[in-house]
């Protein structure tokens, strides 16, 4: 790291720095300026993290070089992660679109959207059985129940199902049935949730939290990473801001930048992303024109009668819409659509 000394600073006050960074660990290579010195330090980031330099009197700004995470940087994999479950990619040419509704609410809901979705691009059905709900009074999932439905309807019609596990206590039971584990925007640095979720050898789903910046998406990854799992999909979802026309702002331009970063798949979330209907098929194609190696959208085969996020769900015919668009957009950026 760079250590950059205040103006002003006195000859002690310099030299008490120094002997601190050595303390610490560190070796040092000054470069001693007309009007401040700068202190090039160093040693290994990852144990030397947490020492408080920038306490010590005199210090201006400490800058990192290395990056504070690893197994998910492209310095440590420089090709694309492409994750394979049961013969379907999520990173490669082909878009991996997951569909379904918010929450599972019955077998023959299921089946209706598994049947249109499937024959439609759609290879993974996606679904909320255990539901993180903001009130305590709402509907919170079927549990259980509906994780078989859903499994059900899956192997019908072929598809993989990705489905939220909010509490590691119910790990075996979700693994049980998912292909792919989401933990949702709400847990993303529940780390005791990652940690459990990257010792076991699903791939996860893991959405930005809505106040996540992009150091710290990337490090929630990282705990996952860290653990062993290397099948982690990255899904921007939208984050918090002034703005509340929109359910949530997407934040488009974390797509390069988690492409440039790291070598772990993207996708995007329109639905939970803007919350309003008619942002999700303009928002989908300019997800995929960005770089995203998939969407999740919420679709419902009666948005009117859905328990969660109906607002925001679409009729099948919606999705059926927003999927002839894609068809030519993807195209454009080198990508296929089954
Ligand atoms: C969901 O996908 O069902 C969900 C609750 O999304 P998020 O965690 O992004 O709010
Ligand atoms: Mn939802």
């Amino acid at each position: 790291m760079i250590i950059v000394v205040k103006p002003g600073a006195t000859a002690e006050e310099v030299d008490n720095i120094k002997s601190k960074l050595i303390d610490f660990g560190y070796t040092l290579h000054i470069s001693e300026g007309s009007d401040r010195t700068i202190i090039g330090a160093i040693g290994d980031e990852d144990t030397l993290r947490d020492k408080p330099v920038m306490s010590i009197p005199g210090v201006e700004s400490v800058i990192p070089i290395l990056k504070p995470y690893k197994f998910i940087s492209r310095e440590f994999k420089a090709e694309d992660t492409i994750i394979e479950v049961k013969g379907v990619k999520i990173g490669g040419d082909e878009l991996a679109i997951m569909a379904g509704p918010c929450s599972v609410e019955s077998y023959e809901q299921m089946r209706l959207v598994a049947e249109r979705v499937s024959s439609n691009g759609a290879k993974i059905l996606r679904g909320g059985a255990f539901k993180p709900r903001t009130s305590p009074y709402a509907f919170s999932g079927m549990g259980e129940e509906a994780l078989k439905y859903m499994r059900k309807a899956a192997d019908e019609f072929n598809m993989l199902m990705v489905t939220e596990l909010t509490d590691p206590r119910d790990l075996p039971i979700v693994s049980e049935y998912a292909d792919i584990l989401q933990i949702g925007a709400r847990n993303m640095q529940n780390f005791r949730l990652l940690k459990e979720v990257g010792s076991q050898p699903k791939p996860v789903l893991l959405k930005r939290g809505m106040a996540a910046t992009f150091n710290d998406f990337l490090l929630a990854a990282e705990h996952i990473a860290k653990e062993g799992n290397d099948n982690i999909i990255f899904c921007e979802r939208g984050i918090k801001t002034f703005e509340t026309t929109t359910r949530n702002t997407l934040d488009l331009s974390i797509v390069p930048l988690i492409k440039n970063a790291s070598h772990f798949p993207i996708i995007v979330d329109p639905s939970h992303g803007t919350g309003v209907k008619e942002c999700i098929a303009p928002m989908s194609l300019a997800s995929v024109a960005a770089g995203a190696d998939g969407i999740m959208i919420e679709v419902h085969p009666n948005p009117v009668e859905a328990l969660s996020d109906g607002d925001q769900s679409l009729d099948l015919d919606q999705y059926d819409e927003v999927m002839k668009k894609l068809r030519v957009i993807a195209p454009a950026v080198g990508k296929t659509v089954a």
